[in-house]
């Protein structure tokens, strides 16, 4: 999608700290992180929400992506926080689908 924010991260016309790309998913560091480990996880395909999700393999895809980003930053074992933020009363706020790959610190349940 032209005017989406994280497509155009996606396709590095907007700069962004990669840390992991292959051909269907991309992640990159939150801008502003909220723990020491905060990867923003996305399918390359523009899906707005959760909602208009229907692949199971990109769905499934996006987990299995998570877990192995967790291990390659070596979070995996302590542990991690995968968050996928679903329309307003969820907080979100771009209509790129992405989960938020947490870790680093403690974290509280259940979250505010
Ligand atoms: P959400 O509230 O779930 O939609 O999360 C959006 C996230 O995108 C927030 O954590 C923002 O800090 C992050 N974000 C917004 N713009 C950028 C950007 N240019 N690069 C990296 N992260 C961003
Ligand atoms: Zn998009």
């Amino acid at each position: 999608m032209s005017d989406c924010l994280f497509c155009k991260i996606a396709k590095k016309e907007i700069p962004s700290e990669v840390v992991y790309e292959d051909e269907s998913f991309f992640a990159f560091k939150d801008i502003n992180p909220q723990a020491p480990v905060h990867v923003l996880v996305i399918p390359k395909e523009h899906f707005a929400t959760v909602n208009d999700l229907e692949d199971t393999n990109l769905a499934g895809g996006l987990v299995i992506k998570a877990k192995e980003i967790a291990k390659k930053l070596g979070v995996d074992q302590k542990g991690y926080r995968f968050v996928l933020n679903c329309l307003a009363d969820a907080g979100q706020e771009v209509f790129h689908v992405h989960g938020h790959l947490l870790a680093g610190r403690k974290f509280t349940w259940p979250p505010g």
